[in-house]
């Protein structure tokens, strides 16, 4: 079994001034930065998933304005050229925060954190506490998320997101500034904000490397699985490296244990456990830990290599009979082509959870009333983080999780996965390219933020007619001269 240790740096009000100076170093010489939230809730999932964008936006603004960013993870991502093309030190943080306004928490959320491993006493006694919104005074020279923020835009590093929408919203409004009422100004602030350009992962997975599903920690999975096959080919494959820290610092450092497992159809004897069909193709289950069916990743993502070898033969089989059209090849690929993996058991109402477009009726006949994570597919964005990842479940199958594998420090660990499916889709669209400049390479995801239940990413980029806002002006005036 392949096993690999990585190390997530718990940042806490205890020690964010002792890690200040590495945090800066590492932001600052980073080749790009990978972000991920945790957030106290999203309010209604109805208004969220809008058909309207602009409405949508309004709903997460009004979410973020009422919500919480409850930890922050930031992994750092260095180019090391001298150690290949394509390997990397990574810098992981994982920051424990406090909204010292008040805010809505929602039960389910709060639930489904502390099934996830969240430490609310933590959170209440070592939270590095922030306040929301615009500048309360000269900030600049004070150690805080905020001036973090600042540093992490001055820096000017291409910023990495997984479903980024809501984490920009929230991102903006709680370590910013007050969030603009059109999106057409959130969008143009942002393009000034971030002049490297934003990624999201889950636009990357879905139009890019096409994988059938795209949540977070299936695309990770997804894409280390593919990794080490390019590793046993002795072919340019992806490397990560992790620092050693000093003594000093390793009561700061968690571990978490991050193995490839071994086959698991190898051995005939073990039954293979009954995949969640919903978990499957969301990442997200109704029954959440109490679900009887399978959860594991490692399961699922080998019955959909099982499942796309079986459709590759079909068709070829297809083809010969009757020459049948090439399959359309514009939307991207997702478990509802998957005859083999959906047709035995299907119920119609999964069935119908199953398409696109479903996302915004979610709620429409309920009535807003069920806000509870228990009625969204996954698409959706689900309860607290936008991608609940809960890894290896207590379900018949897999191990009960563990500290090492548990949500301790999902933030930290989301971002930390986010930037390896991003340098994994580089190094591939690296390999296909014919033009070897990587800036061509880069170009296909950049600023394209996935849109929920649409086929078109929102855009990143700053029209002619829109204005920035002024609380934003300002901020970039700081931005400028933060440290001089
Ligand atoms: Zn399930």
């Amino acid at each position: 079994m392949t096993s690999l240790k990585i190390p997530v740096i718990d940042v806490h009000s205890d020690n964010f001034v002792e890690l200040w100076p590495s945090m800066l170093l590492a932001l600052k010489t980073s080749t790009f930065i990978a972000v991920d939230t945790e957030l106290s809730g999203l309010g209604s999932r109805k208004s969220l998933l809008n058909q309207c964008v602009e409405e949508r936006y309004k709903a997460i603004c009004l979410a973020a304005r009422t919500r919480s960013v409850l930890s922050l993870g930031i992994a750092c991502f260095k180019a090391l050229p001298e150690k290949g093309e394509d390997a990397y030190l990574c810098q992981i943080y994982n920051l424990t925060l406090l909204c010292m306004e008040d805010y809505t928490i929602e039960p389910q959320s709060v639930q489904f954190l502390v099934q996830h491993g969240f430490d609310f006493n933590k959170q209440y006694s070592q939270g590095i506490p922030y306040h929301k919104g615009n500048d309360k005074e000269d900030e600049r020279r004070l150690q805080s998320v905020r001036t973090l923020f600042l540093e992490l835009l001055r820096a000017q590093k291409p910023l990495i997101l997984h479903n980024g929408l809501i984490d920009l919203v929230f991102l903006y409004q709680c370590f910013y500034a007050q969030l603009p009422d059109k999106m057409m100004n959130f969008i143009a602030d942002l393009s000034e904000m971030f002049p490297a350009g934003i990624y999201d992962t889950k636009y990357a997975s879905e139009f890019e490397t096409r994988f059938v599903a795209s949540y977070l920690e299936y695309a990770y999975k997804k894409c280390k699985r593919e990794n080490s096959k390019l590793m046993d080919s002795s072919s340019g494959h992806l490397v990560m490296e992790f620092c050693h820290y000093p003594a000093a610092m390793s009561a700061y450092v968690d571990y978490r244990l991050c193995s490839l497992p071994d086959p698991v159809a190898a051995d005939p004897a073990t039954e293979t456990p009954h995949i969640c069909e919903r978990f499957s193709a969301y990442g997200w289950c109704t029954n959440g830990l109490k679900c009887t069916q399978s959860h594991n990743i490692d399961l699922i993502i080998e019955e959909d290599e099982k499942c796309k070898e079986a459709k590759k033969k079909r068709r070829r089989k297809r083809k010969k009979v009757s020459e049948a059209p090439m399959e359309m090849e514009s939307e991207p690929p997702s478990k509802q082509n998957c005859g083999v993996l959906l047709s035995s058991s299907k119920t119609e109402a999964s069935e119908s959870m199953m398409t696109n477009d479903v996302d915004c009726q979610v709620g429409e006949d309920q009535d807003g009333a069920s806000e509870l994570p228990v009625s969204v597919p996954e698409e959706t964005p689900a309860p607290v983080s936008e991608e609940p990842t809960p890894i290896l479940q207590g379900s018949a199958d897999g191990p009960k999780p563990s500290s090492s594998e548990g949500g301790t420090h999902r933030a930290g660990f989301d971002a930390f996965m986010t930037g390896y499916i991003m340098a994994y889709v580089w190094m591939l669209k690296k390999e296909k390219g014919s033009d070897s400049s990587a800036s061509c390479c880069l170009s296909d995801c950049l600023n394209k933020i996935y849109l929920s239940g649409k086929n078109v990413p929102l855009q990143i980029v700053k029209s002619v007619f829109s204005k920035s806002s002024r609380a934003h002006v300002q901020k970039m005036r700081l931005v400028a001269s933060v440290g001089s």
